[in-house]
């Protein structure tokens, strides 16, 4: 079998303090391999976000194991955190908003601003992902002034324009009416199925959740139900 993309032991995480203290993810073991398509799934507060953000490099558990490409993540450096983070994963958070008063365009290729690639280049690869996502004639509006089913594709057309190995969704279509909520989701499946890239996708939808290669079902900070084991096909 494959080394897993991500390798994850025993994790915990709590937040706050003393009699505040809350146990967000009380000891969560998962295997995401590459290429595939995963949903965690579970009610609200149950702790899929929190694990996400495990995942992403985003955050770090209080306890318990990662491994990214069979490395330990507590052990790269910061250099090689944030290229993971810049140029490999690509990000489609709700509260990961775009820039109001900043272009489509500015919005797009602020990543590869961030990952210092010069303006010539980031110009040309924003616009190249904008027309991928049939977006190019909004380059340069406002970002206020699109629909919600455009802001998500924008903000997919962000987390695409570094090529990223793989996506982390979080509710990618929550805010999203039924029909514009599947031309997202078509998209993100698309992204999966052509270009091989790995899917993490949080989600309450079970239509979405279906559409994924295995579903973890998350309750109270704990695994219910793990798919990983079989799903282990890529
Ligand atoms: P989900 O995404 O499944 O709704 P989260 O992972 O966001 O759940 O949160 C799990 C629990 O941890 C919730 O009870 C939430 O209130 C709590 N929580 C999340 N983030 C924080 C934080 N930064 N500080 C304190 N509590 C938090
Ligand atoms: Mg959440």
């Amino acid at each position: 079998m494959s080394v897993p993309l991500f390798d994850v032991r025993g994790v915990t995480k709590s937040y706050g303090f003393g009699a505040s203290k809350f146990d967000a993810l009380k000891g969560v073991s998962l295997n995401v391999f590459a290429g595939q398509s995963l949903a965690i799934v579970g009610k609200s507060g149950s702790g899929k976000s929190t694990l996400m953000h495990l995942l992403a490099l985003l955050d770090d558990p209080d306890s318990g194991e990662l491994l990214v490409n069979g490395s330990p993540a507590n052990k790269l450096g910061s250099k090689q955190t944030n290229r993971l983070r810049n140029e490999d994963f690509g990000f489609v958070f709700q509260q990961f908003f775009l820039t109001p008063n900043a272009s489509v365009l500015e919005n797009v290729i602020l990543p590869l601003k961030i990952a210092g690639v010069g303006a010539n280049e980031r110009r040309a690869r924003g616009m190249a992902v904008l027309e991928q996502l049939e977006l190019a004639d909004k380059a340069g509006n406002r970002a206020t002034n699109l629909s919600g089913g455009q802001k998500q594709r924008v903000v997919i057309a962000r987390a695409l324009v570094n090529n990223p190995k793989v996506i982390f969704a979080d509710e990618p279509t929550g805010n999203l009416d039924t029909v514009t909520g599947l031309l997202v989701e078509d998209i993100l499946f698309s992204l999966n199925k052509d270009r091989g890239i790995t899917l993490v996708i949080v989600t309450h939808d079970e239509d979405l959740a279906d559409r994924c290669d295995v579903q973890l079902l998350i309750r109270d900070g704990l695994m219910e139900s793990s798919a990983s084991s079989t799903g282990a096909a890529a």
